[in-house]
């Protein structure tokens, strides 16, 4: 059995993390394993290593199991301390192509970030989190990955008693914009720039030796998460909670709780039990995408320039140009899930038009049958400007539309109502629902009647709980 770690954030960041261990699980059984995952990371280990080591309880050799500091922007307001309340970082490991990943526990205990908190999950979230995550990885958008689940055999205490697990997180890195506010609401410059130095080394080592590395720095933070935010919308994924400290520096999307995807198209869909202004609705995405990376850029102002002024004028320039580089990035997304060949000046208008005749028709479905008029017809409850739009499209899209479509838009994405089964089951101790989900999941361009269709309408409006 193989796992080599080398720890450079422990090593190089002294200050931005507390070292202590997991909890020991009394009797870990491995409910998910992923094994293709696993052989691309270059691991290779029994299950009753997976089941032992992923759960804390036992280390393996090599890790130096930390809580990572943070701090972050929650729904507008500043919590200048947030941290890994139930998660510990192991350790980071090279992948046989020599990509770096951290390999995290989350639901493995309390840690001095925990507040109020017990420091524990449940195996319904961390499944959930386990079956978005490797949709979105399926669905080739940037993602944090699920190694594993391991039920630890405690129970834990909700609104009643459920079963606990722990996930294991591989991601590029937990650096998130919270990390940066953590050292700069502490006025530590010096920390700041060793922080930033190690993410640029880390994330973008090309930008070291640019003439201004810390706006080059933001500039391709600003380049990843454009596109990211682009590709949630395309697909309709709602992430739910996208506080700064759930925004990584990676261009990953990280930290999969109250998510979901949406069903019939409706730019304020809100799932999420405790957005009720509705902040991180559907259609603010691109706009929080904005105001997130504006909490960056403040981050990095006194490292930018030694002139303020210059340094926040450089600054300003760059998050300026936020809307149009995003609107670029949605827009070529949108041609590809049109299925429209090469460029044109009307396309972002012609998608725009698009979402104005698609209101309530089923996101996924609508674009995948848009050549099909026999199938697309039910799911648009007002045809009429469907029909009117339809002609300007084909007129655009010409010959072969039909097959780039089933290329471009996937036929299952995790549908609500199928998560809740196989979560529900997994909980009653019946695995075989989500492992049926999973694999579905993980060819989300292949047709399947049982989990392309939406919910039956008796399932009613969908609620999503972070933190669960
Ligand atoms: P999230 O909303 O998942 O980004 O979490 C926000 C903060 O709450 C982070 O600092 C988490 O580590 C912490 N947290 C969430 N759930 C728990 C829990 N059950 N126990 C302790 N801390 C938690
Ligand atoms: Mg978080
Ligand atoms: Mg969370």
């Amino acid at each position: 059995m193989t796992l080599t770690f080398d720890n450079s954030y422990a090593r190089d960041l002294p200050g931005a993390y507390l070292r202590l261990a997991p909890d020991a699980a009394p009797a870990p059984r491995l409910l998910a394993w992923n094994a293709p995952l696993a052989a691309n990371l270059g691991l290779t280990l029994d299950e009753s290593d997976a089941a032992s080591w992923f759960s804390g309880a036992t280390l393996p050799p090599g890790a130096d199991p930390i809580a990572q500091a943070y701090a972050g922007h929650q729904f507008g307001g500043f919590s200048p301390q947030l941290g890994d309340g139930r998660a510990h970082l192991l350790g980071e490991i090279l992948a046989p192509d020599g990509r770096r990943f951290d390999l995290q526990l989350k639901g493995s205990g309390r840690t001095p970030f925990s507040r109020g908190g017990d420091g524990k999950a449940a195996i319904g979230p961390m499944l959930r989190e386990y079956l978005i995550s490797e949709a979105m990885a399926a669905l080739g958008v940037p993602t944090t990955r699920s190694l594993a689940v391991v039920a630890t055999g405690e129970e834990i205490w909700r609104e009643t008693k459920l079963p606990g697990a722990v996930l294991t997180r591989i991601a590029s890195s937990h650096l998130r914009v919270g990390t940066f506010q953590f050292f700069a609401a502490r006025g530590d410059k010096a920390q700041l720039k060793a922080l930033a130095d190690y993410t640029i080394a880390r994330h973008d080592p090309a930008l070291a030796t640019a003439d201004q590395p810390y706006l080059a720095f933001l500039d391709a933070v600003i380049g990843r998460q454009a596109k990211l935010i682009a590709q949630w919308m395309g697909l309709g994924f709602i992430h739910g909670v996208m506080n700064t400290d759930n925004m990584a520096i990676s261009g990953e999307t990280i930290d999969y709780g109250p998510c979901a995807f949406m069903e019939g198209y409706a730019p304020g869909t809100v799932f999420s039990s405790i957005d009720h202004q509705g902040r991180y609705a559907y259609a603010n995405q691109p706009l929080i995408l904005g105001w997130n990376l504006a909490r960056l850029a403040e981050t990095l102002v006194p490292l930018i320039d030694p002139d303020p002024d210059r340094a926040v004028d450089l600054a300003n320039d760059l998050l300026n140009g936020i809307a149009s580089r995003y609107r670029t990035e949605w827009t070529t997304v949108m041609r590809h899930k049109l299925g429209l060949p090469g460029e044109d000046a009307g396309d972002a208008a012609l998608a725009d038009d698009l979402l104005a005749a698609m209101e309530g028709a089923d996101w996924t479905l609508t674009f995948r049958r848009l050549a099909d008029p026999a199938k697309l017809r039910p799911l648009v409850e007002d045809f009429r400007a469907m029909e009117a739009w339809l002609p300007r499209w084909q007129a655009r899209a010409g010959d072969g539309v039909a097959h780039r479509l089933a290329q471009a838009n996937p036929a299952v994405i995790p549908r609500n109502h199928k998560v809740e089964e196989a979560l529900a089951a997994a909980t009653a101790g019946d695995m075989a629902p989500f492992h049926a989900l999973l694999s579905a999941i993980q060819q989300p361009f292949v047709e399947n009647e049982t989990f392309m269709l939406p919910a039956p309408s008796g399932f009613g409006s969908y609620v999503t709980y972070c933190g669960t």
